[in-house]
């Protein structure tokens, strides 16, 4: 037994568990990249398998919920108290205008700077929209188009963006060729259950010479190194394509486009402050010196064993559909 499955055998590492919710995943599948079923094992999380294919390094996570268990997973954190409630206890509620909601929009400043560089007059697609977060800043006069799941999200959007929100699974997207200007993804990468086939999708509805942004938690970030099954963006019931900065290039690259620039959004978001620095200290220490503390019986709550937020973290890349 590893130290962390020896911590998830306490109730403190249990509640880790718990809140991934992954009781009994029915998918085991091949590299999602290139349907490889050579892989080594890089770490388990509860009921799954973190691998790293053989033939094409990346990382990925196996057995894995299957498309019927996730959208019921979907359907029952969405927006519900307990997915909006973190291990800080702090509420993620991004409806309104709370506090939470204009952080969140803080966060994606590199995607909405980007875009408002590019463009002051464009079709916008964002993927994964959710409440409008990215649409809320952006300058000029845009079609803005939203592909989203969840049913409250997508009401609320269209009403306050008058946008044209698709209530839909990505999969069942349907658009014109080079459609759209820009194309946005935030923090839906990760989740795909098919990122090669919908990226084919993303090539065709982009104009040549058109915008995509993707961005995705980077496991290749200094603080994954360091606390591995510790690392906060772990989630393997959604989480399961294990991005790093070069594997996002590489998969973005092999799709036709030409990536200009990956952004590491830290210094101006939310997570940049005075706590969060502490905390990356005292959890640092008290992730390194884990396994003596189990030892003398001494067992950590997750919210001081958990990475905090950190430059790296999170990545944004910028790239372009050749002309
Ligand atoms: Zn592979």
């Amino acid at each position: 037994m590893n130290t962390f499955e020896k911590y998830c055998s306490y109730p403190q590492g249990r509640r880790i568990i718990e809140k991934w919710n992954c009781l009994e995943p029915e998918d085991a599948v091949g590299c999602p990249l290139c349907n490889s079923k050579e892989a080594t094992l890089w770490y388990k999380l509860g009921n799954t398998n973190t691998l790293k294919c053989r033939r094409c390094c990346f990382k990925y996570v196996s057995p894995r919920l299957s498309k019927k268990q996730l959208l019921k997973y979907y359907e029952n954190i969405s927006y519900s108290e307990a997915f909006m409630m973190d291990f800080e206890l702090r509420k993620h509620d991004c409806f309104n205008d709370s506090v939470e909601r204009k952080n969140k929009i803080r966060d994606r400043h590199y995607e909405i700077e980007i875009t408002n560089k590019f463009t002051n007059c464009a079709r916008i697609l964002d993927i994964g929209c959710g409440t409008g977060l990215y649409f809320e800043r952006l300058s000029g006069n845009h079609e803005l188009h939203g592909i989203e799941l969840s049913q409250k999200a997508v009401a609320y959007t269209r009403k306050r963006f008058n946008a044209l929100i698709h209530e839909c699974d990505i999969d069942d997207a349907v658009f014109k060729e080079d459609y759209f200007d820009v194309i946005n993804m935030t923090y839906v990468i990760e989740h795909l259950l098919n990122p090669v086939q919908i990226m084919k999708n993303i090539y065709k509805w982009l104009r040549p010479g058109g915008l995509l942004l993707v961005s995705s938690p980077n496991w290749s970030a200094i603080v994954s190194r360091i606390y591995r099954e510790f690392f906060r963006l772990n989630d393997p019931c959604q989480h399961i394509n294990i991005f790093e900065n070069k594997s996002l290039d590489d998969f973005l690259s092999k799709s036709g486009f030409s990536v200009k620039k990956i952004y590491y959004p830290y210094f101006k978001t939310e997570y940049f402050n005075k706590y969060e620095i502490i905390r990356l200290f005292r959890n640092t220490l008290i992730k390194i010196t884990l396994p003596l503390s189990i030892m003398m019986g001494y067992i950590p709550d997750p919210e001081k064993i958990l990475s905090p937020p950190f430059w790296g973290n999170i990545m944004v890349v910028e790239a372009y559909k050749g002309e």
